[in-house]
Parts: C-alpha cells; sequence; structure tokens
C-alpha cells in the first residue's frame, strides 16, 4: 500500500469514482481511491440506475446533462459497457396545474437547450402504450432520458482513472483522519496510514461517519426507498423498449427491465433508514420489504396502467440512500478545515454523478468549480441544519419528491425553528411567515378579518391585494419591516481597510459611510454583494446574504492574514427594523436626538444612534429604493425597538409590510440580488455593477479580470423589463425570446405595485440588449411581449432615496 498521495478519496460508489476519474482527466495522478468493501457497496449496487435531465435548478440540470451524455465517453476510454438504454421518457400530467408545470419546466429547458416536448394524451399514449389516458391531461417528452447499469457505471469510471494513473484499494476501511498543522491529512485505514495533501470524504451512506472522524455533522440522512420488478408481461412482448414514465399523480416511476417493468414510487409516509449512524457492518445487503407502505401509490399504479394490475411481482427492492435537507448534493471544501472536501447527499448518481464529479475536481485542481454550483454547495448550510432538523426536512422532501413546489408555497416540516425577539408581535399582527435558513420571516400581513392564509398558485395569489397596500404605505407614508435574516459580519483590527480593500471591489468608505461592493473571485466573477458601513477606523459592519454565510466565511478565511484582522459572523447577535417611505424621517426624528436631516445624515450614512433607549446602528439606505433607514441592534433590544416605532409610527399612518412587497419595491427598481441576478456565473459589468468597480484604487481580488471584461465588453447584460402579463408574473428561470428564438432567462420577477406593472429582469447577449428594446418573456406556456426598461420603472433618477 502506498503511503503517500496528492488525493485520497473515500468511498467506491458512484460519486467516489467519478471524482477519482475527473482528478486524473485534470491532471492529478497521484490519486488513491480507499473502498472499505467492493466497489458500489453502499447505495449504489441497487439502484435502479435511471437518469434524466430535469431539475428545478437549471445549473443542476446542466450538471445532469452532463452527466448523461458523459457515459459515452466513459465506455470508449474505458472499455467497459455503461449498460446505457437511452429510451426517452414521459412525464404525465394528472392535473391542469402539473401540465401548467410542465409547460413551465419545458419553457425553462429552452435556455438550457434541452428539447422537451409537450405532447397530448393521445400521443403519450402511442409512446407509452401502458397508460390509460382518462387519467391524464397530457404530458412532456425528453427523447435523453433512460437507465444505466450501476455496475457497469462505477467500474468505468474506476477503469477510466485507474488508465489516467489512479490507485483503487479495495476491502480496506478508513478508521481515522488526523489533520497534519501544514493543512495535509493522515488517512488512517485498517491496514496503515496514507499521507494526504487532499481528502475527499464520498462516503455515501456512511459520509455522517466520515465527517465525524473530522468533528462534521454533515446535513444528511438515508432515506429507505422501494421499487419492484414485474414478472415478464405479455404486452410486451414483441414491442421496442417502453421508454421512462413518471407518473406525478401516482408518485411513481416506471421503466421496462427485461421482458417486465420495474415499478418506483416515492411514498408520502417515507421512513428514514440509520437515523443516527450507519452500521459498518451493512454492504451490498437489502431492507425488508414493506409492501403495506406502498400500497397506496401501486393501486394507482394498477389503475393508471392496468397491464401492471395482471402482472406478477418476480422482487421487490427496497434499499437506503441518503439526501440534504433540499434533495441535492453536497460538495465542496469545508470552511475551518483545510483541504478536506466533500462530495456526497448525492440522491440521484446516475443523473448527478458525473456534474459532481467534474465539479469538484475543478475546484480541487482549479480552486474554482468552473460551474455555478451555489444549489450544490455544502456552504448552504449552516450549524442550524442540526440532525433533527435535517430529518424533518429530508422526510418532508422525499415525500414530496413528485409533487409541484409552488413558487409562494411555503413548506412546514422542521417549524417553526429560528424567531427573533418580535415573531409574536408580527404573529399577533397576522402575519404570513416564509422560512429562510431555518428563520421565520414576515412575508405579508393579512388585514384584521381576511385569513392569514396565501392560496398557493402559479399565478397571483390572493395576497396581491394585500401586498399592493403595503407598498402603496410604503411609497405614501411609512411602512416597517423586520430586517434580521441578513448576514452581518463584525470586522476589525490594524488591517481592516486594506484587507477588505483588497477582499471587495469597491473602495472601504469613509468612517460614518456606506458603500455597495461586489465581491469577484480571481476569474472576476461575482461572489457576492456586500453593503460596507464603516463604524470607526479600523471597524468595519458588513450586511450581505444570510443562506451564503458559510460560504463567504470560507472566502474570507482562505485570505485572511496571520495576523491584523478579524472577521467575526453575527448574523442573529445583530437583528434590526426598517422604516421606509417619505415620512421615516419624521418618524424616526421624532424619537432621536441626532438631526437626521438630508445635510446631516444624508444617503449611504451609517452611525451609531440611539433611538429612544435603544443604543441602534443605523444606516440611511433601503432596499425599497425609497427615504428609509436600517435600525440594526443587538437582540435584546428588538423588542423594545418595535414597540417603540409602533407607537410613535400611529402618528404617521405606519404600517407593517413584509418580504413580498419588499420584492416588489426593489424589483421595480431595477435592484438585483444574490443568488439571482448576482451569481458566480457572472461578471460585474454584465450584471450592471461597474459603478461600484474602483479600478483605480490599486489590486483586489479579480481586477485583472474584472478590467478585461470591462475593455472587451462583457457578452451579457442584465436587462429590466416591463411584462405585459394579465395574471401571472415571471419567478425566475422563465425564457426570455427575440425574434422568434431563446435568447436569456429571467432571474427574478414579480408584480410592482407602484408602478403597476408586471416587471421582470434577466439576462441577455449585450449585442441584443443594446439593440433592440422588444423582446418576450414566456410564462406559463404562453409568450407575452416584454420591453426592455431603460431606466427603473420606479423613481428612475433615485431621488426619492437620496431626498
Ligand atoms: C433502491 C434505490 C434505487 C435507486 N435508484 C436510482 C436511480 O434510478 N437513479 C439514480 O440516479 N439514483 C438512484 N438511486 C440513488 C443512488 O444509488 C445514489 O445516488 C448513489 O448510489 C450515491 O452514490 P455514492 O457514491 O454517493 O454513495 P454509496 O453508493 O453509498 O458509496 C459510498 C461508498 O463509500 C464506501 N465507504 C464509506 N465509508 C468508508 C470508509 N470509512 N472507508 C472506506 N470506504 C468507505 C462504502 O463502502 C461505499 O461503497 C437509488 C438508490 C436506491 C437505494
Amino acid at each position: 500500500m502506498k503511503n503517500h498521495a496528492q488525493a485520497v478519496i473515500i468511498g467506491g460508489g458512484v460519486v467516489g469514482v467519478s471524482v477519482l476519474y475527473h482528478l486524473t482527466k485534470a491532471g492529478w495522478r497521484d490519486v488513491l481511491l480507499i473502498e472499505r468493501a467492493e466497489l458500489t457497496s453502499g447505495s449504489t449496487w441497487h439502484a435502479a440506475g435511471g437518469m434524466h435531465t430535469v431539475n428545478g435548478d437549471p445549473n443542476v440540470a446542466k450538471l445532469q446533462q452532463y452527466t448523461i451524455n458523459l457515459y459515452q465517453e466513459l465506455e470508449k476510454v474505458s472499455g467497459q459497457s455503461c449498460g446505457m438504454h437511452i429510451t426517452g421518457g414521459i412525464m404525465l400530467a394528472g392535473t391542469q396545474e402539473r401540465l401548467d408545470w410542465l409547460k413551465m419546466t419545458q419553457a425553462r429547458g429552452r435556455y438550457l437547450g434541452m428539447d422537451l416536448e409537450i405532447v397530448s394524451v393521445d400521443e403519450a399514449a402511442k409512446l407509452f402504450p401502458l397508460m390509460d389516458k382518462k387519467h391524464f391531461k397530457g404530458a412532456m417528452y425528453d427523447p435523453i432520458e433512460g437507465h444505466v447499469d450501476p455496475y457497469g457505471v462505477t467500474h468505468a469510471y474506476a477503469k477510466a482513472a485507474e488508465m489516467g494513473g489512479a490507485e483503487i484499494l479495495r476491502r480496506n476501511r478508513v478508521t481515522d483522519l488526523k489533520a497534519r498543522t501544514d493543512g495535509s491529512w493522515d488517512v488512517i485505514t485498517e491496514h496503515g496510514t496514507v499521507h494526504a495533501e487532499h481528502v475527499v470524504n464520498a462516503g455515501g451512506l456512511w459520509a455522517r461517519e466520515v465527517g465525524r472522524m473530522v468533528g462534521l455533522e454533515l446535513p444528511i440522512l438515508a432515506m429507505e426507498h422501494q421499487y419492484l420488478l414485474t414478472d415478464d408481461m405479455p404486452v410486451l412482448a414483441g414491442l421496442k423498449e417502453q421508454i421512462h414514465c413518471i407518473d406525478f399523480e401516482g408518485e411513481l416511476y416506471l421503466r421496462q427491465e427485461r421482458g417486465g417493468m420495474l415499478v418506483g414510487t416515492y411514498e408520502r409516509a417515507g421512513v428514514p433508514w440509520s437515523q443516527r449512524t450507519t452500521p459498518w457492518d451493512f454492504g451490498q445487503d437489502l431492507l425488508p420489504n414493506d409492501l403495506e407502505r406502498i400500497a397506496p401509490s401501486l393501486e394507482i399504479a394498477f389503475e393508471h396502467f392496468p397491464a401492471l394490475g395482471t402482472a406478477g411481482i418476480r422482487k421487490v427492492i427496497n434499499g437506503p440512500f441518503t439526501f440534504a435537507p433540499d434533495g441535492n448534493p453536497l460538495i465542496g471544501p469545508i470552511g475551518g478545515l483545510k483541504n478536506f472536501w466533500v462530495a456526497c447527499g448525492v440522491m440521484a448518481g446516475f443523473s448527478q454523478g458525473g456534474g459532481v464529479g467534474l465539479a469538484l475536481a475543478h475546484w480541487m485542481v482549479d480552486g474554482d468549480p468552473g460551474a455555478d454550483i451555489w444549489g450544490m454547495d455544502v456552504a448552504r448550510y449552516g450549524g442550524w441544519a442540526t440532525s433533527a432538523y435535517t430529518n424533518a426536512k429530508v422526510r418532508e422532501n422525499y415525500s414530496r419528491r413528485f409533487r409541484i413546489r409552488f413558487p409562494n408555497e411555503e413548506l412546514d416540516a422542521a417549524r417553526p425553528l429560528r424567531t427573533t425577539a418580535v415573531y409574536d408581535r408580527l404573529a399577533a399582527e397576522n402575519a404570513i411567515f416564509g422560512e429562510y435558513c431555518g428563520l421565520e420571516h414576515a412575508l405579508w400581513f393579512a388585514p384584521a378579518g381576511v385569513a392569514a392564509k396565501e392560496n398557493i398558485s402559479f399565478r397571483r395569489s390572493n395576497a396581491h391585494q394585500h401586498v399592493a397596500a403595503e407598498c402603496r404605505a410604503v411609497r405614501d407614508a411609512v411602512g416597517l419591516l423586520e430586517i434580521s435574516s441578513y448576514g452581518k459580519f463584525e470586522i476589525d483590527g490594524l488591517g481592516t481597510t486594506e484587507w477588505l480593500n483588497r477582499m471587495m471591489a469597491n473602495r472601504v468608505p469613509a468612517v460614518g459611510r456606506i458603500a455597495l461592493t461586489p465581491m469577484l473571485n480571481e476569474r472576476g466573477k461575482l461572489i457576492g454583494d456586500f453593503t460596507m458601513c464603516r463604524l470607526g477606523q479600523n471597524r468595519v459592519f458588513l450586511i450581505g446574504t444570510y443562506a451564503a454565510e458559510s460560504y463567504y466565511m470560507r472566502w474570507f478565511e482562505r485570505h485572511l492574514p496571520k495576523m491584523g484582522v478579524s472577521v467575526r459572523p453575527c448574523a442573529m447577535e445583530y437583528v434590526g427594523l426598517s422604516v421606509a417611505g417619505p415620512l421615516s424621517r419624521v418618524l424616526l426624528q421624532s424619537l432621536v436626538h441626532d438631526d437626521l436631516s438630508n445635510a446631516a445624515f444624508p444617503f449611504m450614512s451609517f452611525r451609531q444612534i440611539d433611538v429612544g433607549m435603544v443604543p441602534a446602528l443605523v444606516g440611511r439606505v433601503s432596499f425599497t429604493g425609497d427615504l428609509g433607514y436600517e435600525i440594526w441592534v443587538t437582540s435584546e433590544y428588538q423588542r423594545a425597538l418595535y414597540d417603540l416605532l409602533i407607537a410613535a409610527g400611529r402618528t404617521y399612518g405606519m404600517r407593517l409590510f413584509g418580504g413580498r412587497a419588499l420584492n416588489s419595491m426593489r424589483l421595480e427598481k431595477s435592484f438585483g440580488t444574490w443568488a439571482r441576478e448576482f451569481r458566480p456565473i457572472y461578471g460585474p459589468y454584465e450584471a450592471g455593477l461597474g459603478r461600484f468597480i474602483e479600478l483605480q484604487k490599486g489590486d483586489f481580488i479579480g481586477r485583472t479580470a474584472a478590467l478585461e471584461e470591462k475593455q472587451h465588453s462583457a457578452p451579457l447584460r442584465l436587462l429590466a423589463f416591463r411584462v405585459d402579463a394579465a395574471d401571472a408574473d415571471a419567478n425566475g428561470d422563465e425564457p426570455i425570446w427575440h425574434d422568434g428564438k431563446v435568447v436569456g432567462a429571467v432571474t427574478s420577477g414579480g408584480y410592482g405595485h407602484s408602478a403597476q406593472a408586471s416587471l421582470a429582469l434577466g439576462y441577455v447577449p449585450s449585442e441584443l440588449a443594446a439593440a433592440d428594446s422588444s423582446f418576450e418573456i414566456e410564462i406559463i406556456g404562453t409568450r407575452h411581449a416584454a420591453r426592455r426598461l431603460d431606466a427603473a420603472a420606479f423613481d428612475p433618477h433615485g431621488l426619492r432615496m437620496r431626498s
């Protein structure tokens, strides 16, 4: 056994071997995979091997496309068959809403170059004759669905990796991991120790155990999953292989297996497996069947596909596989642990394994995943994703696998978990809450006598008129919003300014001032957008996206000098309230001694101010685009501050508003937001953030690439659109059409209540953005005229926020 390797991958399931192969492809030869038993000895060996390109996150969908297209290459390189059957697949809609969902999915796929087709029930029945037409309303056809042989795929990756120089050690368990001071690792195994520069946890069913070796509790849980194989069915005899089929209403998937069918289900009452620890002696084992549990789905299967009712059951497979709380993989480096990587929680290894391996290998070799993998980044979870939280969310996610998630739908599991001090106050005001990083925040408020419940829909919901009233209150008088759910960081030390000037693209503002700033990676792409508030010579309060707190910290830690600067995340220590609207100044002035006049406390000021008895940090800024103030306090003061503002607000007709109204107002100001408009695939000039790039200040991370982007004009351009839509607005990922072709995709959309217009933001090629203003945006299967806005739909000169 060798005693040193550049990288050791722990786990020889489909994910581990894919990482191994992609590392060799990226040029690392000295790589070793250690497998405790034989390859495939986790969830991989009993998988149904199905694969498909459709995913709710277009960036994950792209990696799925990559995975499926990779199998041919793998076969060629390795000489090992992957047992590929590209049959095509059909997704059946049993309700109008599901058909709408399919139309939206098809539309979203257009921008990704996916060849999806909406077909009638008759056409669907021609493609998949086992279905009984009367249960369905329509369907979507995908020509590149199919299945592979899990054993063949895993061994093809393994062989191809070995041909690239990798080694694989079988029947040798990694029992412990010890970090050396230089950031490398001692990988302790049953048969000796290997010193590795990098370690990858691809432990699948045992990824939690491997994580615990380094003090990490990963938010993953295995669920039992059953599928059955029927005896040979006479109706299939002589026919060509049946295509894949998903029946959403039955929560079923089907495909042909030899002369019979394979039928699987994600039942509502799913059961977790090994909730705390995975036994090491579990290997190529199966779990006992529980047909009772899936009986309701099987009954539907017999109704919707009558021939199944007459077929005998040849075999039932019940095996466990792992999920993260949102069902997407967990990949990337772990903050605080040098050279320790994870590639786990992959619930669709045969659709996603290739993309996961590709992204992780790029990340390890080049320092960047090379694609937008935010939806899979392990850093999207923080300490709040405890194992009990994970348990509740994974069960919910499993049971909803084939259900529609409406854009305005909030899910119930694991709630309420995190609440701020004003939660009860807001609840008493009929708040309808949403959940974000486990934290409850108000979406909108139902007026007295109106039920605090939102109807889920693809179209405008019952909340529309109430959100309109909240926006009116802000635009005409003053509104109060809780703003606790932002990420916050306290940065201090003698090196603060110098360090931040290197990390951020904008210049650190003067003491008492605020500056908005993008953060770029070396490739000049957007990896953050922040509000920098300078409190003192060496003290900055940094505000950003809370969901990205660990993502930012991982980057900050990587670039922190040994001494002179400290960065402390303090999101829940500092909570906040914001007052916004033309009367917000008089309201706040009635509670403070400091002069809040425009001359004394102008737009983008930041200062320590006592509000009544409450010591606060106050910023003259508002995401509503109106005159407004953000007031940050340590959490024990939040209730007192709230009560004070509410009491004072009565004189000014103040009204509470929530996240929905805020979104409407930021859209009519064309303000972008992280993970929507700002993502690591866009450059700052593409995103319209050029005015925040301070190229003159000296070097900063991403400067060279940003300069290049500026000089050679960015390929894309973020535009704002006014959309001719009647009762449904864009939401995100809808295609943008021009001249009969799909040229871009929406990043966010909604109704601008003050502008009284349906609005959207989205990227299109720069040459089109400059040349023409007429586009179309496809919403629920219908193309609507969309006119480019040359200035914000509301207060285009920004006079109100500066007044
Ligand atoms: C019944 C069923 C049907 C499925 N159907 C499909 C499907 O149709 N399509 C699809 O895409 N996916 C399907 N899946 C899911 C798929 O199986 C998983 O996505 C995939 O197997 C995950 O692979 P992995 O490599 O992450 O984990 P695993 O397969 O669990 O591999 C982990 C490996 O790590 C090894 N290991 C762990 N700890 C150590 C250690 N300390 N030292 C050494 N080795 C270690 C284990 O022995 C194991 O071999 C199905 C799963 C089940 C159970």
